[in-house]
């Protein structure tokens, strides 16, 4: 036991260490030629951007900035600078699937979790690169709990990359995810946690947000192919009550719960089980359109990845990757002219990471939304669905010093969200191919 003595010469020390006034946070000024702040509609010439250690301090206009005396500048005043984006759809530990290497099952069946690890970690930086400095990475393709351990990597400042949201494991049926035409004698291991009936259901939810999980992934649809008539077709997975029991244990932990469903019986039974944020949707009709305006129910397309690896044409499968694109950007449209509140995701990892993460954008506008319009779903309203507004999404005091720059306008040509030169995470500046010219 502690003398009486020794407790107060404790408390003493605890008070002086407590009374040491913290190290100075460094100070960076940036000088922004056009500045889209990612929340007002109206781009902003010559601005300063005052960051005090890993947050943004103040924004001004140029002519009457007050700089910090000791501040490090950054000559930004050629490019166009923005928020570091928002990617609401990804997955870290997928690698696009090449059939000629084994495609999916490869994943799962040959390569060890190691292996898979350092893939993420490039993956991560990658993104990071092109200015997404927020994932919400939407499972981990049967590498468990995975996305937790990159996540603790990143916020520990062992590897680069970007704030990750999670889901782990993410949910299906029986017969609703692959590993899957193998031998019925085997115990095939699967890509997603597997539940049947309503208890399971709230188990493998309870048990990936008590493992971390920052959201929860469901699959609502599996297969899809092309009909009798013509029409998609999507085999639906969990039921209404299976689905609502996840949402009801999700919402209780203060937690969201993003849907993959295509069309039909499967994306209804997403709405009535009360999911929030719909993933793909390629095929939306109007009452399902108007019953998202009603719940508030958050869409994130996803549609530049169904332009990849089509079969041949005159093959079903083939038929069936025409077919999908073939409705998806009407849905995208009855969307955008309803006000249903849409995201910004580029399903990376089903595209391989190689590949521009920025392609979406111009699919985006191709059916119906202005270049600002994909540039505040790709930052303000993908941070409002975080439940981030205000910390991430936005260049404005009290945010996240995540910033980003490009070179050209993309208000008037898309394709320049492409050419990012610049990026900053957190107050650190990771990329800046300006510095030195
Ligand atoms: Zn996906």
């Amino acid at each position: 036991m502690r003398s009486p003595l020794n407790l107060v010469f404790t408390l003493a020390l605890a008070v002086s260490s407590f009374a040491q006034t913290p190290p100075p946070l460094s100070v960076t000024a940036i000088r922004a030629g056009v500045l889209i702040d990612g929340k007002s509609n109206q781009p902003r010439r010559d601005q300063v951007i005052v960051i005090r250690g890993n947050r943004v301090e103040s924004v001004s206009d140029a002519a009457g900035a007050k700089i910090p005396s000791g501040a490090i500048t950054i000559d930004l005043s050629h490019s166009t600078v923005l928020p570091g984006l928002i990617d609401s759809h990804t997955h870290i530990f997928l690698q696009g699937e090449e059939p000629a290497q084994g495609g999916y099952d490869a994943n799962i069946l040959r390569y060890p979790l190691a292996l898979r690890a350092a893939r993420a970690t490039v993956a991560a930086r990658r993104a990071l690169e092109q200015g997404f400095t927020t994932l919400r990475d939407l499972e981990t393709e049967g590498a468990g709990y995975g996305d937790i351990g990159i996540k603790m990597a990143i916020d520990e400042g062992y590897i680069p990359g970007p704030r990750l949201i999670v889901v782990t494991r993410a949910i299906s049926t029986t017969g609703g995810y692959n590993l899957e035409g193998y031998a019925p004698e085997l115990d095939m291991p699967k890509g997603a946690q597997i539940i049947d009936g309503p208890v399971e259901a709230r188990k493998a939810a309870r048990e990936q947000l008590d493992h971390g999980a920052d959201w929860i992934k469901v699959y609502m649809t599996h297969r899809s192919w092309v009909g009798k008539t013509g029409e998609l077709v999507s085999q639906p997975t969990l039921t209404v009550e299976e689905l609502k029991a996840i949402v009801d244990e999700a919402h209780g932990w203060g937690r969201k719960v993003a849907c993959h469903a295509y069309n039909g019986i499967g994306l209804q039974r997403a709405l009535d089980g009360g999911c929030d944020s719909l993933e793909h949707g390629l095929e939306i009709t109007d009452a399902q359109i108007a019953q998202m305006v009603k719940q508030g129910t958050w869409y994130c397309p996803t549609l530049a990845a169904y332009y990849h690896d089509w079969a041949p044409e005159n093959t079903p499968d083939g038929q069936r990757d025409r077919k999908r694109v073939a409705v998806h950007g009407t849905s995208l449209q009855k969307a955008v002219k309803a006000g249903v509140k849409i995201v910004f995701g580029t399903d990376m990892g089903g595209i391989v990471w190689t590949e521009p993460m920025a392609q979406e954008f111009p699919r985006m506008t191709e059916f119906g939304m202005s270049p600002m319009d994909t540039i505040k779903s790709a930052t303000s309203r993908a941070a409002e669905m975080l439940d981030m507004a205000g910390q991430v999404g936005e260049i404005a005091p009290g945010a996240y010093a995540d910033i980003m720059a490009v070179n050209g306008d993309p208000l008037r040509d898309i394709n320049a969200l492409g050419s990012v030169t610049f990026v900053m995470k957190d107050g650190g500046v990771f990329k800046n191919e300006l510095a030195g010219k």
